[in-house]
């Protein structure tokens, strides 16, 4: 067993550890981040980009390097409803200069964040390092173990390990929410030759399916009830071609059901989020449903808001030692009370967009082809809507600043 010693424990290297990570050791804080996988290539991870992370990234200095990894800016997004597309969200509404949403895959964005945190010497970075639990003492978390049994000493230890998280469970925490009812069945397929013009989502009665494009595939996402199965590749490739007939000529890339992978959609929220020693950030403290892919924002907001408290405590002059553990746990207080309400305010959204997903409801919001009534309700709300909504997806509620 080792045993090593740092200001602060990160425990998983997702958006929010690997954020949080980079901006405590540019302000010279010692910091170790976990990663129990070996790499950052999972497919399930979403690859959003918005707004006000590439603002981030913009006052980092590192634009040049996030320029440099494949991506595709969309500055507007359309949904197909009932077979009628319309331009649903206009990013280009946004004030300048980043008026667009972008899709890089998150293991990139995410190499891309640790080369960032590598040039700092304080950055450690371990990849293959699972945490299995939390050290305590006098009732305080005094750092973590992992399940190779080595032993890291820490100030703080900060749970960044998304919507499973062991430090969570570890520190006694369970989140609360009422469950969503429904799961994201993820497959991918080639693009189809005749280009597919940007697509946030494609609704009908039998369901909606999202789009996203990678640089050589589109990622796709059925919704289904948490009930509902499929017994045959055939039945699911149907489901997707009804609707979203353009996806006829690729489907067959779906070879089998063992293609297809059923991902648990949650909606949840710590009531608390730290305890003396450790703080939840990211899905460790609020599981984010896919819906509008706001998660991975909302997990680098919150690094942002918990560097920006934790910067000054942790580094009084220099000098880690001065920090009371007083001022260290009203820090951690501090990062709840700022992300919480914008938190609790998306996920109402999100929950309603469900109910409105999940029954089909939105299929039936407008006829193909549309009423007369139906056609001036859409030339009245769309201008609003298409701003409203890139408002809240580039945003969300109240963006931090570094
Ligand atoms: C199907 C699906 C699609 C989504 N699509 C999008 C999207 O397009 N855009 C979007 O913004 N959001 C999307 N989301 C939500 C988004 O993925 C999350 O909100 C976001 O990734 C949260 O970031 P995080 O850093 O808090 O946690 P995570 O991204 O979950 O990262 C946690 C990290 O901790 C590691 N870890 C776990 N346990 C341990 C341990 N014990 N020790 C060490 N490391 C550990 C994990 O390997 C992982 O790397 C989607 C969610 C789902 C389910």
């Amino acid at each position: 067993m080792t045993t090593h010693r740092t200001d602060v424990c990160i425990a998983g290297g997702g958006p929010a550890g690997v954020f949080l990570g980079l901006l405590l050791a540019r302000a010279g804080v010692d910091v170790m981040v976990l990663e129990k996988h070996d790499d950052f290539f999972r497919d399930f991870r979403g690859d959003t980009v918005h707004p006000s992370t590439v603002n981030l990234i913009d006052a980092l200095g590192l634009r040049a390097a996030f320029d440099a990894v494949p991506h595709e800016p969309l500055p507007q997004l359309d949904a197909v409803i009932n077979g009628i597309r319309i331009h649903l969200v206009d990013f280009t509404t946004l004030p300048p200069p980043n008026r667009f949403i972008t899709l890089m895959p998150q293991w990139d964005l995410l190499d891309m964040l640790a080369e960032a945190g590598s040039r700092h010497p304080s950055f450690h970075l371990t990849m293959g390092a699972e945490v299995a639990g939390v050290t305590e003492r006098d009732g305080r978390v005094t750092g973590v173990v992992t399940t190779s049994g080595d032993a890291i000493e820490a100030r703080l230890v900060v749970a960044a390990d998304g919507r499973t998280s062991t430090v969570r469970d570890a520190l006694g925490f369970t989140p609360e929410g009422a469950q969503v009812d429904t799961d994201v069945l993820w497959f991918r397929v080639p693009r189809p030759e005749r280009p597919l013009p940007d697509t946030l989502g494609w609704a009908s009665t039998a369901g909606v399916v999202i789009t996203i494009p990678r640089p050589e595939y589109l990622q796709c996402a059925l919704l289904v009830r948490k009930d509902e199965h499929f017994d045959t590749v055939e039945a699911f490739r149907d489901r997707v071609v009804q609707i979203v007939p353009r996806l006829a000529p690729v489907i067959e890339a779906v070879a089998s059901l063992d293609d297809v992978k059923r991902l648990n959609v949650q909606i949840n929220r710590l009531p608390r989020w730290w305890r003396p020693g450790a703080l939840c950030i990211g899905d460790a403290a609020h599981a984010m449903s896919p819906v509008f892919g706001v998660g991975i924002n909302y997990a680098v907001q919150d690094a942002v808001a918990a560097a920006r408290v934790l910067i000054p405590v942790l580094r009084p002059r220099g000098s880690v030692k001065d920090a009371a553990d007083e001022a260290l746990d009203a820090a951690c207080e501090a990062v709840q009370r700022r992300r919480e309400r914008p938190t609790a305010m998306m996920q109402a959204i999100q929950r309603r967009a469900h109910v409105l997903l999940g029954t089909g409801r939105v299929a039936q919001l407008i006829d193909n082809p549309p009423t007369r009534a139906q056609r001036t309700v859409l030339r009245l709300a769309l201008p609003v809507l298409r701003r409203v909504v890139a408002q809240v997806v580039g945003y969300g509620f109240r963006p931090e600043r570094l």
